[in-house]
């Protein structure tokens, strides 16, 4: 599983029209429906738009345990949490998109329309043929310096690299200049500073062909999730 895995994930979740939603049913056991994901931007949360006399909604409203999965391709991400019922008519509002109406005919202030808010704690991956899984914990526990994602790099085994945090600045290849750069600044990590992303930093996640970052820009993404997490 590469490094740039939280990215990834993301972009994919992205390019998905449809999700399936697991819930807990009035006899204990799992059920599941198709919703379509609103404006989703990472995987650590999914909102969904549904009735307050639906099923799912008065089986959340008395067991908060959720699934949601999402699959484009050959690649799958569950992730599994909790879900809330949000009728707050800001948030509404917000997320409301012009294809509810056939739904709730009301718009916007229909009393029936509401949100499912969904949080993840813990996600299980299929991408680009390797499998992985972590706690949401895990995920935005700050593991290099640019954003890399060392507990699933590759280069761990292969080139039995201790990451650049582990070894001050300098993993297998010798001294990394961003992770240098940061460390002089004084930061755990590239979200951390003001500049994100530097020249430097940008190079290194978007113009290098060979070791640059896919998607590009998936360090910089991740920095920020980190610097996002202490704020
Ligand atoms: S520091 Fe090592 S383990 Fe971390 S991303 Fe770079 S090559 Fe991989
Ligand atoms: S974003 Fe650039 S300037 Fe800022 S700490 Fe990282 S490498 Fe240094």
């Amino acid at each position: 599983m590469n490094a740039n895995i939280f990215a990834k994930a993301n972009q994919i979740i992205k390019s998905c029209d449809a999700a399936y939603l697991g819930v807990i049913d009035e006899s204990g056991c799992p059920h599941v429906s198709t919703v379509s994901p609103i404006k989703p931007e990472n995987i650590f949360e999914a909102r969904f738009a549904t009735g307050l006399g639906a099923n799912k909604t008065k089986r959340l409203q008395k067991d908060r345990r959720a699934s949601v999965c999402y699959r484009v391709g050959g690649n799958n991400i569950t992730l599994v949490g909790e879900a809330e019922i949000l009728t707050d008519p800001n948030i509404k509002s917000e997320l409301w998109l012009d294809e509810f109406i056939d739904h709730f005919p009301g718009g916007k202030t229909d009393p029936n329309y509401c949100i499912i808010q969904f949080t993840a704690k813990r996600v299980s991956l299929w991408i680009d043929d390797e499998s992985a899984e972590f706690t949401i914990d895990e995920l935005l526990t700050v593991q290099s310096r640019c954003g890399l994602l060392c507990k699933w790099c590759s280069y761990r085994e292969s080139h039995s690299c201790r990451g650049c945090v582990e070894t001050n600045g300098n993993p297998f290849h010798g001294e990394c200049p961003v992770a240098k750069c940061c460390q002089d600044k004084g930061y755990a990590h590239c979200g951390e500073c003001g500049d994100i992303p530097c020249e430097l930093l940008r190079r290194y996640s978007y113009d290098d062909a060979e070791h640059g970052d896919n998607p590009p820009g998936a360090r910089i993404t991740m920095c920020r999730a980190w610097a996002a997490m202490k704020s």
